[in-house]
């Protein structure tokens, strides 16, 4: 679709709901928005994930932000959900992957779009805008994707969501840049070298940030390294959680693909 205008969009009354991960695309985002869309046009909301995101990680948002923080959560946990597929598919890997980030539709996108639809109705908005950190940079999936688009879960015959990637365009150094001149920092993870965020065990993370979050949160390592006994499937493809977070410290060969027990 043609990007729309953001001015008439403002006219229009547009309600713009900015998806908050305490990351910093989440940040440099925000702090993008703030100088474009009035004050009260801003929803901040953060999809809370529980004991596997980052301590600290909503207080670091509150502190960046100069809007209420709206706090959704899922009824069911990411231990929960993984229990549950391997109890009703125990003949299929039971973590999820990069082909089927059911964290992501059940623990964020669900809750947050379960907040826009009950928000705009409350404040009888016509038109909302679905902002996401999401960078062409990042993958080539997410670099396909339109920097505007209209949300077709959300609209309806009387209401109209467009979901838009400000910070589509933007390369890491840039978001950085972002943030600082807004006057802050990232968050802390980012300094002892994470290279993304939000959950502490991510199943899309690479080495160096397991190996990170193991340093931060061993007690939760163990719990992931437990779902995977109990379960009886890697947390990566044909990889368990222990196997690649040592791969920062000794690099190796990949293991083959295809998610052994
Ligand atoms: S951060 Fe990773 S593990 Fe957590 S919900 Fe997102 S994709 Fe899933």
């Amino acid at each position: 679709m043609r990007p729309p205008d953001l001015h008439t969009l403002i006219r229009q009354g547009a309600v713009f709901y900015v998806s908050h991960s305490g990351g910093k695309d989440s940040q440099a985002m925000y702090a993008g928005i703030r100088r474009r869309v009035p004050h009260d046009r801003i929803v901040l909301v953060h999809a809370d994930l529980g004991e596997i995101e980052w301590e600290g990680v909503q207080d670091h948002i509150r502190a960046t932000i100069a809007h209420d923080l709206n706090v959704v959560r899922a009824n069911k946990t990411f231990f929960d959900m993984v229990r549950h597929r391997a109890a009703t598919r125990p003949d299929v890997p039971s973590f999820p992957d990069g082909g089927r980030r059911q964290c992501t539709s059940d623990l964020k996108r669900g809750p947050i779009y379960k907040f826009i639809r009950r928000d705009m109705n409350a404040r009888r908005a016509l038109v909302g805008i679905n902002c996401m950190g999401l960078r062409a940079e990042e993958s080539a999936g997410r670099k396909r994707l339109p920097p505007w688009s209209l949300n077709k879960t959300l609209s309806t015959t009387t209401r109209t969501v467009y979901n838009w990637l400000p910070i589509h365009a933007l390369t890491t150094p840039q978001v950085f840049s972002r943030i600082r001149e807004a006057g802050q920092e990232p968050f802390r993870a980012y300094a002892t070298g994470n290279r993304r965020l939000s959950c502490v065990f991510c199943i899309l993370g690479c080495a160096g940030d397991l190996a990170n979050g193991r340093r931060e949160r061993p007690e939760l390592f163990q719990r992931y390294v437990e779902l995977e006994r109990e379960t009886g499937w890697t947390m990566f493809p044909g990889q368990s959680l222990t196997q690649r977070a040592a791969e920062e410290e000794a690099p190796r060969r990949r293991q083959p693909r295809g998610n052994a027990p």
